[in-house]
């Protein structure tokens, strides 16, 4: 955020905090705090409020009955960063500029990181100019605090600009699962004065790779058979056998059931220090995973439903329209409009998120990186865009042909319907869409790169 969005912005909160004082005159601003738990790649078909038959997510299920459950959110990205900036700035990747970039320029991985491989790792931070949902609540007087599992979420990529509180030590986030990122929120919950309102963030990484579920978690039935590096080679597009794909989704099963352990002594903590009642809590995922749909692992660099659909909880303040479930398609850049319109501030300019309802067309967008080229082959050598108006999914490639699907038929998206009338028209929209975005003016490059930091991203396969 600049200065000058700064003061306009001051003023605007000022004017939307006296509307807020208005009705009541209860003398303070009743503000809620906001709870944002991110759920780093958990698909949306593995938690029981969306149908998935394992029990394995009692506490997010119990947390669906109590709000609101939106069964068509989409990310507006398939891997950490982007999805995550969609998420905290209400702007389509294009947009909030924090994206794998192979084109050069400015601002890449490759000129911080040492070494051959960091240069073909190009992606560019969330920008200062940027305003994030932090930086909004925390000008409205919200303590806010950030405790996160993810190595992208470190403060080098310019995620946490807002959180007064960051912890988000890359030292130990691959060794921090959900049971001490959670203690460690509770406790500062736990310090915070009553009287102020709070944002808490949580961004629990359990579910991404490696899966491994902690003891008492490991039970499912496959979840113990042994994996080799060999078993993770469908991520370069090989098909995946069924004992593959039953010992890597079990593993994920487990941790996803960890992470709803936590997930749930976190919300009991927010009900034992009085802070349940009146708070606004949303639950999302930044994007799914691939377990050999389309020949595919992981996820990242590519648009199919099980990357890019993601669950979305929200429990309104006083369990407003609790167990309520919603059809309407929603994006994650929507997120921002209803935190703002639920706490009562006006939005950043720029801001590409709608209310619930207003939307028609959701869109994702996947740009090209030189790794995925490397891992992947010239399958993912091209930038992705994807349209979809339910329930038609247009999945369109700057290079090669066209992918349309009927969602409501064919959730898989097995049989391709491209080449028709309906495909031109949600191109059209999709161009009209796009040509509405913004890119930043100048994406900023990513501060110094912790060895730490280093080290966890090629643990994680996302550089060598
Ligand atoms: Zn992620």
């Amino acid at each position: 955020m600049n200065a000058w969005g700064s003061l306009g912005r001051g003023l605007a909160l000022v004017l939307a905090a006296a509307s807020m004082l208005l009705p009541g005159c209860r003398g303070a601003p009743a503000r809620p705090d906001v709870v944002l738990v991110t759920l780093d790649t958990t698909r949306a078909d593995h938690l029981g409020a969306y149908g998935y038959a394992r029990g394995t997510t009692p506490h997010l299920d119990r947390l669906a009955g109590e709000g609101v459950v939106y069964r068509r959110a989409w990310s507006t990205a398939s891997w950490t960063l982007p999805a995550h900036a969609s998420i905290f700035t209400g702007k389509h990747p294009t947009s909030h500029g924090a994206v794998f970039d192979a084109t050069g320029g400015a601002a890449t991985l490759g000129e911080v990181l040492p070494g051959k491989i960091y240069r073909r790792i190009k992606a560019n931070r969330l920008g200062e100019a940027e305003t994030t949902l932090a930086e909004l609540l925390r000008e409205a007087g919200y303590e806010t605090g950030a405790f996160v599992g993810g190595p992208w979420m470190s403060p080098e990529f310019g995620l946490l600009q807002g959180y007064a509180h960051q912890d988000a030590d890359v030292r130990t986030l691959g060794g921090r699962p959900a049971d001490r990122l959670t203690d460690r929120a509770i406790d500062w919950l736990r310090a915070q004065p009553r009287e102020r309102p709070v944002h808490l963030l949580v961004n629990y990484f359990d579910p991404h790779r490696p899966y491994h579920p902690p003891p008492g978690y490991d039970d499912l039935p496959h979840a113990r058979t042994p994996m080799t590096v060999k078993d993770l080679e469908v991520f370069r597009g090989k098909p995946i056998t069924a004992r593959q794909r039953a010992a890597l989704v079990d593993r994920y099963d487990g941790e996803i059931r960890f992470m709803d352990h936590h997930l749930g002594r976190l919300l009991e903590a927010l009900r034992e220090l009085g802070r349940w009642e009146d708070a606004l809590v949303v639950v999302v995922a930044d994007h799914g995973e691939s377990f050999g749909e389309h020949n595919l692992m992981e996820h990242a660099r590519w648009l199919y439903e099980e990357v890019l659909r993601v669950p979305l909880i929200v429990r309104f303040p006083g369990g407003r329209d609790a167990g309520r479930v919603r059809e309407d398609p929603v994006s994650v850049v929507d997120l921002l409009p209803l935190v703002a319109r639920e706490v009562g501030l006006a939005l950043p300019e720029g801001v590409e998120g709608r209310p619930v309802g207003e939307r028609e067309l959701v869109v994702a967008e996947s740009f090209r990186d030189a790794l995925a080229i490397r891992i992947l082959g010239p399958r993912f050598d091209r930038d992705l865009v994807s349209g979809i108006r339910w329930p038609w999914k247009l999945i369109v490639s700057d290079r090669g042909k066209a992918e349309l699907y009927r969602l409501d038929r064919d959730p898989g998206e097995r049989v391709d319907l491209a080449d028709g009338e309906a495909e031109r028209a949600l191109l059209a929209e999709l161009e009209r869409a796009r040509s509405g975005f913004r890119p930043p003016a100048r994406a900023a490059a990513p501060e110094a790169v912790s060895p730490e930091t280093r080290e966890r991203l090629r643990e994680l396969g996302y550089i060598e």
